[in-house]
Formats: structure tokens, sequence, C-alpha cells
């Protein structure tokens, strides 16, 4: 068996393999309302929004940025896209289809926009909502959420964070932040195969919501359909709209439990310990990294550069044949200039041990000069 060390989907805790392997009961049996019940619950926990209104919807990280633009962008509404990578541009692109005129702060690839450029951008223009990236996938960037968020928030814009890279692994709180919605996939640090959509709306958002004037461009994700579905399941009703996606939702349940048995602070201390690991390990080999900084740098995952020399498809299949699987470079800039491990979720320091020593493996076979057994040491 592999191990699987992608930024997502993440190796998975048996429990949690265990409830979706259980035979599917009725969306409306009793034990399904309470597991969808509490799974609601625990999101608010979980996500720090104590007034939060939850969704979960069958669908991958996409559809969940699909719905946060879908309901809170109308036409003609100005949005300003912080932009740290791929999965920033995507936002900007998912915005323009509901008819929003988009504004990017951009910053070199591995960099981050510095707080004055943002603060800059929201003095020329008012905007109704500025998106930021927690962790762009693609970068390994991770974005100073409460820098951005307070700078939003000063000037009347809502705050809403793509946390698909980062909900229960790098440190998120929606109140204390003033972050109006964040939203998040069932696959990475939350710990739960794909197929869930993730997201939970603050008050501001709720109520911008309410003051559209006209409808919502998506039918699916269309938050008058959902609301009171998600209403009905917390008040421990049965509802519908379109069927649950009933394992999946069992899954969260468990996993949701764990995370908040792990404890939230724990978690994050956790995962920043899995990342100076790795990012020694890689440093100590003699790799750079994708971003520019220490201080830019997740915790979620690693994005390394490979040597000069070594050819990015030969490592890979080099560190597949022992036993660990990477993910290679995704932003397009710098595509085959760099890999990605990630590290969240259930993964074990002990899972980044084997990782190091793969690497290793595949470094040497590769032709790398280095001293064996460094980045694992
Ligand atoms: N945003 C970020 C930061 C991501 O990392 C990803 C997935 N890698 C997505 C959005 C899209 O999620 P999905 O692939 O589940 O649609």
């Amino acid at each position: 068996r592999s191990l699987l060390m992608i930024p997502g989907p993440i190796e998975f805790d048996p429990a949690v393999l265990a409830a979706l392997g259980a035979p599917t009961t009725s969306h409306l049996a009793p034990n399904f309302i309470d597991a969808f019940g509490q799974a609601l619950d625990r999101m608010r926990e979980v996500f720090q929004c104590r007034e939060g209104q939850p969704f979960v919807l069958a669908g991958s990280g996409t559809l969940a940025m699909d719905c946060a633009g879908a309901n809170l962008a109308e036409p003609g509404d100005k949005a300003l896209v912080i932009n740290t990578g791929y999965f920033s541009e995507r936002f900007a692109v998912l915005l323009a289809r509901y008819g929003a005129q988009v504004t990017q702060v951009d910053a070199a690839v591995g960099g981050r926009p510095a707080l004055e450029d943002v603060q800059a951008a929201l003095q020329r223009e008012r905007y109704k909502l500025v998106t930021i990236t927690h962790v762009d996938t693609s970068t390994a960037v991770i974005a100073d959420v409460p820098g951005i968020a307070a700078l939003a928030r000063s000037h009347g814009a809502l705050v809403v964070v793509d946390g698909v890279c980062s909900v229960a692994g790098e440190e998120l709180r929606m109140d204390e932040w003033g972050v109006d919605l964040a939203l998040t996939a069932s696959q990475k640090a939350i710990g739960v195969p794909p197929g869930l959509a993730l997201l939970v709306a603050g008050p501001r958002a709720m109520e911008a919501f309410a003051r559209r004037k006209t409808p919502v461009l998506n039918y699916y994700a269309d938050w008058t359909n959902w609301l009171p579905v998600m209403q009905a399941y917390a008040a421990r009703r049965p509802s519908y709209f379109g069927t649950p996606a009933v394992n999946l939702v069992f899954a969260l349940h468990v996993a949701l439990g764990q995370i908040l048995a792990e404890g939230l602070e724990e978690r994050f201390a956790r995962h920043r310990q899995l990342s100076r690991m790795c990012q020694a390990g890689i440093a100590a080999l003699g790799l750079g990294q994708v971003p520019l900084q220490a201080e830019f740098a997740a915790h979620t995952l690693t994005a390394p550069r490979y040597p000069v020399g070594i050819n990015g498809a030969d490592f890979l299949a080099r560190v597949s044949q022992a036993g660990v699987v990477l993910a290679g470079g995704l932003h397009p800039a710098i595509k085959t200039e760099y890999f990605r491990i990630g590290h969240m979720g259930a993964h074990t320091t002990g899972d980044v041990l084997a990782t190091l020593g793969a690497i290793e493996t595949a470094l040497a076979g590769c032709g790398y000069k280095f001293e064996p057994g460094t980045g694992v040491a």
C-alpha cells in the first residue's frame, strides 16, 4: 500500500473510512438526522464562527467556491481578489462568471501581496467582497488572513476565505479575525474522502445574501434552496432539496468529532510541527522552496524546488517506487520546477519521515549528490 502524501486527498482515519463503508440509511432516518445535525454544530466550532450558518453540499471544493460566489455576488458587484496563485485565479474567473467586476492584487509567484498594496486597492475603489486564498495549494503560500480581513472590514467589504487547504489544519478564527465566509472541501485537513463542499457563512454574509436584488444564477448552489434544509437538520428535523451524500455526512460527523477531540489548538500546533519537520528535511537536502520567504510558507503542505538537473517525472516515479505518492507542480509559471508534499489531517510525524526517506532514495536514484540520511536526520 502506498502512502498518499499529496495535498489532498490525504490518508484517512480508519474510523472515518468505516463510517463511509457502513450500510447506507435513508436521509430521513433518525440516526442520520442526528449525525447531520451534530456535524453542522461541529462545523461552527471547527470554523470558530459561533453564529455561523453551515452548509454541507455534495461536491468538491470548487463547488464550495461556486456556492460562495453565486450567493454573494450579483451582476455589477465589485470584488477584490488577493492573488497568491492558481486557486486565487480560479476565484477571479468564477466571480466574473456571476457578473462581478473583479480586480486582483497580484504578487510574484511564491510571494504574497503586501498589506500596503491591499490597502491601496481598497482605497481606490469600494468593494462588496474581498477573497483570500488562505493556503494556495499551487504555491504553498499562506496568506495573512487576519491582516487582510481587518483592512477589508474597515473598508466595509465582506471577507471570503478559500480555506480548502487550511480549515482544520491552519489557524483560522472566523469570529476573531472578522471572516464573513470560509469554505473548504472534505478531502484535505478535515479528513474525509472527496465529495463534500463545506461552507460556514457568518451573519454579515447571510445579511448580504438576504439583501440580494437578483436571483442566484446557479440553481444547485442557491442558498434559497439549501438554507431551509440546513436549518431543519440543525433543529434535528429532516428536510429535502437534493439527496445528501449520506455516507460522506456520517464520515464528516466522525471526522469533525476527532478534530474537536484532538483540540483545535493542539491540531494547529501538530500541523506546524509536521511542516517544520518536512521543511527542515528538505532544507538539509539542499533543496529550495517555492514560497519566497519562510513566513509565507503554509503548514499543510511543502513545495520544494527540484535541484538543478533533476527531471521531475523521473523523480516522482522513483518516489512512487519507494512507496510514497507525491504531487507535481501546479502553478503554470513554474509547473516543472517543483513538487508538492501534503502533510495534514491524519498524517503523522512517521509519515513525514517515511516521505523524506523516499525522497532521499529518489534523489540518489536520479544521481543527485548528497550525504544519505541528512534529510531524515
Ligand atoms: N482551493 C484550493 C486552495 C485548493 O487547494 C483546491 C483543491 N486543490 C480547490 C480550491 C478546489 O477544490 P476541489 O479540487 O475539491 O474542487
